[in-house]
């Protein structure tokens, strides 16, 4: 049995298969481990074996042989040839769940491993996920439980003590980590505040790293105190302009619901829009705190989506201005907001930018060369 912190959505969470309107089988790469590929290799059903040999194939550029030793070609239309009309796994109907790749058995889940204590959250990249994580103001209480069996894929294994670690910001990961994501869950005040203060705290941590003074990290979390700092009722023109530029980085892409979305945001009033959007999240302000929480667990934020703190709370930021100008425009295109709208476009969000290949490594380097990636530019943009 294994100890596992969960947020309690989890239990809840069950895959509506032929049901989903955006199936994870459409649209992106699908990751055969070494294990499932040797075992498709020594099927005994004939049929299968022609499938397999047909549309998999062995991946030239292996990051991990549990995840992606091997991959399926989809079909010109992006779906994997595995789906059946009724959108059902082929391989799962007629060899069982146990044929099904690591990605596939596990999708939407990522499991990490945190000072010894493994930690599991959903993708609302997921329909049914995104559902559960955002419309239940109580989705992100977080419980332990005791589960048989080991995880395939462990996407971060983390443990503070390690002396890889020593004079890094990664020694003092639960501290950092705490504090991080008790200033997303103050809850009462508005979600600019919040994002203003995590600037706040990221920005001196990475400027400890830069000082190489990472030792004095606990004394710097206890002494802190975030500025005053009063975001604006309207929307900045500045954070609009940001976002219009992030989006040009993450276009074209293959999801045909978020291209409506985006399409529709462009279009909008956003003058209406913003009047719809404020009402809309002053009764709802749980749909944006439970996606921005359940990432920031699922990331072991700040610590893996870059290589320095301060450029994954960019990458946090940059996901923050995309979601609001984007609804603005939205709400103003359709002239209102509601839950399935917000959910359907935080998914297919959550789809595009969570498996774009290049759009860190892009963003952050856009950030850098246009003096973005500053605490003055947050304060000028919130
Ligand atoms: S996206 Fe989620 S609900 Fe849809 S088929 Fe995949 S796991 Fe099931």
């Amino acid at each position: 049995m294994s100890k596992i912190i969960e947020p309690d959505y989890l239990v809840h969470f069950k895959c509506i298969g032929g049901d989903c309107e955006d199936s994870c089988c459409i649209g992106w790469d699908v990751d055969i481990d070494q294990k499932t590929y040797e075992s498709y290799k020594n099927v005994s059903d004939l049929r299968m074996k022609k499938q397999f040999d047909k549309y998999i194939y062995e991946n030239d550029w292996i990051t991990d042989p549990n995840v992606d030793f091997a991959k399926v070609e989809l079909t010109q239309d992006k779906k994997c040839p595995f789906l059946n009309a009724d959108k059902l796994c082929i391989i799962q109907k007629h060899l069982g769940e146990k044929y099904l790749s690591n990605v596939c058995t596990y999708y939407p889940r990522t499991v990490n491993k945190v000072n010894g204590m493994y930690e599991l959250t959903l993708s609302p990249s997921c329909p049914e996920a995104a559902r559960l994580i955002l419309l239940n103001p109580d989705a992100m209480k977080m419980h332990e439980v005791e589960k048989p069996g080991k995880f395939p894929i462990i996407t971060f294994d983390v443990d503070q003590k390690s002396k890889q670690y020593q004079k890094t910001l990664v020694a003092y990961f639960s501290e950092v980590r705490t504090i991080c994501l008790d200033t997303m869950m103050h809850s009462y005040s508005p979600i600019e505040k919040r994002m203003h203060d995590l600037a706040e705290w990221v920005d001196r941590l990475q400027k400890l790293h830069n000082q190489r003074q990472t030792h004095q990290t606990p004394e710097v979390l206890l002494k802190f105190r975030n500025k005053e700092f009063d975001p604006g009722i309207f929307t900045s023109r500045t954070l609009k302009d940001y976002s219009d530029n992030m989006v040009q980085l993450l276009l074209p892409v293959d999801s045909e619901t978020y291209t409506m979305f985006a399409e529709e945001a462009s279009r909008g009033d956003f003058e209406l829009g913003e009047t719809i959007y404020s009402s809309y999240f002053s009764e709802k302000r749980h749909i944006l705190d439970n996606y921005f929480v359940n990432l920031m667990v699922k990331n072991l934020f700040p610590f893996t989506e870059a290589d320095q703190v301060w450029d994954a709370y960019m990458m946090l930021f940059t996901r923050f201005a995309i979601i609001k100008v984007q609804l603005i425009g939205i709400a103003g295109f359709r002239g209102e907001l509601t839950d399935e709208t917000v959910v359907a476009y935080i998914q297919s969000f959550s789809k595009v930018i969570e498996h774009h290949r290049t759009f860190v490594e892009k963003a952050v380097s856009h950030q850098k060369k246009n003096g973005f990636s500053k605490l003055a530019f947050i304060e000028s943009a919130l």
